[in-house]
């Protein structure tokens, strides 16, 4: 019989990884929470009736990559693995009259998605976003902010080579009239088309505009642009977060086929990309949304937010950076009977005291221990054998200068802000 592996498009992060998750976690944590977003965690699955209506079922999320399947018990309702955070926040900011709170609320979400998709590098089947949602603000402010903060956290992990494109999709009448626009000049290629781009004719066509084929690529080049298409509220507010990108010394290029995948977008569309990751260059895309909430069920509502992919921001730090080192301030290594239980003991109080320890279990001899300690990255390695478990002491070696002496074990203990400096 085989062993049984991991499914297609999923991956394990092994404790060696972990270190990258958990600094781009802290740092989104750290920066989104001095900007007042709050975080909140929603189910991983949800009805599928929520994705369908609050993605729009022409979208290739909808349309071929969501997990569903039937529930169990009397109504065996569908449901759907989360293919993205926002309908998720939306469904929960209704639900909980979070709008009733009054004000603006800003919110923020780490957490697994699932799509079926073809993996590759930076692209799975479950992958995991940051995102951020502001919702009850129309203000250009908004999206200005919400930019910054992505261009925060990607800075602040130490990311360069990134750019930032930015377009405006107006609201719902400039893009029916742009639409239309880009059917009658796309119609004569028709034939010219890849598959994909020519079932989204009729279903999707602003998403031919990002197609990959090279062919459609270039018919794309010369096909109306949306910015043309805006009326004059949307041109100005398209002008006013521009102007204050400006201010905040934040540089971007406008990119006339930046449409993005989902239809719930209002004017403000963004995305962040990497020169360094080949095919799956962007790491941040977002933008407003002023239709979803009404289009969920809830009050009128304007909003905007990104989402971040994780995997391949973890992709770019490991290309540019050394692992996180793990920290531990001692090894403990010990054998003999008395020793052995006099050392557990000695490394839950110096736990207590607030250091990190790592116990040896092995039993083996001191010199594969003293090898283990060497290896494990402590500042300092404690000794435990027959003579000091008699005499209750322990011999306390700094790894780095090889320096050691012998104490007592109430000594080692009465001296602990001592050993913190030293280590500091
Ligand atoms: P792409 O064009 O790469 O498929 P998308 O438009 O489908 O991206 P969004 O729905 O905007 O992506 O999701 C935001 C971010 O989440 C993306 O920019 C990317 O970094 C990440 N992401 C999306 N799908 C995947 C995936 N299958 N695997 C890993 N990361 C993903
Ligand atoms: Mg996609």
């Amino acid at each position: 019989m085989g062993t049984i592996q991991a499914l297609r498009g999923t991956r394990d992060i092994l404790p060696e990884e972990v270190g990258y998750w958990q600094r781009v976690e802290a740092t989104a944590r750290e920066i989104l929470g001095r900007a007042a977003y709050r975080e909140i965690r929603t189910p991983i699955f949800e009805a599928t009736s929520l994705f369908e209506r609050g993605i729009g079922e022409a979208t290739d999320v909808v349309g071929k990559e969501m997990y569903s399947f039937f529930g169990r018990g009397e109504n065996k309702q569908s449901i759907t693995l989360r293919p993205e955070g926002t309908a998720g926040v939306v469904r929960s900011y209704i639900e909980n009259k979070l709008h009733a709170q009054g004000g603006v609320q800003r919110l923020w979400y780490i957490g697994p998605m699932f799509r079926y998709e073809r993996p590759q590098a930076g692209r799975q089947r479950q992958f995991h976003q940051i995102g951020t949602e502001v919702l009850g603000s129309a203000d250009p402010r908004a999206d200005a902010e919400a930019i910054a903060l992505a261009v925060d956290i990607l800075q602040s992990l130490g990311l360069r080579n990134l750019h930032l494109d930015i377009n405006s999709v107006g609201n719902g009448e400039d893009r029916q009239r742009y639409r239309q626009a880009l059917v009658e000049y796309l119609t004569p290629y028709k034939e010219e088309l890849d598959a994909d781009s020519q079932d989204r004719l009729d279903r999707n066509p602003l998403r031919i505009l990002d197609s990959k084929d090279k062919r459609v690529r270039e018919i794309a080049l010369d096909a109306p642009k949306i910015i043309d298409y805006l009326g004059s509220e949307s041109k100005s507010k398209f002008e006013r977060v521009q102007k204050m990108l400006l201010d905040l010394g934040i540089s971007y290029e406008i990119n006339h086929r930046l449409v993005r995948g989902l239809d719930y977008y209002t004017d403000t569309a963004f995305e962040i990309q990497s020169d360094d990751l080949g095919a799956q260059a962007t790491v941040c895309g977002g933008g407003r949304y002023d239709g979803l909430v009404k289009e969920l069920g809830g009050p009128d509502t304007p909003a905007v937010g990104w989402a971040m992919g994780l995997e391949r921001l973890i992709l770019l730090l490991q290309k540019l950076s050394e692992k996180p080192a793990a920290a531990l301030d001692f090894y403990l290594v010990s054998r003999g009977t008395d020793a052995e239980s006099q050392a557990l003991l000695l490394a839950q109080k110096l736990r207590s005291a607030g250091f990190s320890l790592e116990l040896d279990l092995s039993g083996s001899a001191f010199g594969k221990q003293f090898k283990r300690a060497d290896k494990s990255g402590a500042l300092a390695c404690l000794v435990l054998g027959d003579e000091e478990a008699a005499n209750q002491t322990v011999q306390l070696k700094w790894l780095a200068s090889g320096e050691q002496k012998a104490m007592t074990q109430a000594d080692l203990l009465a001296t602990t802000e001592e050993l913190r400096r030293q280590m500091d």
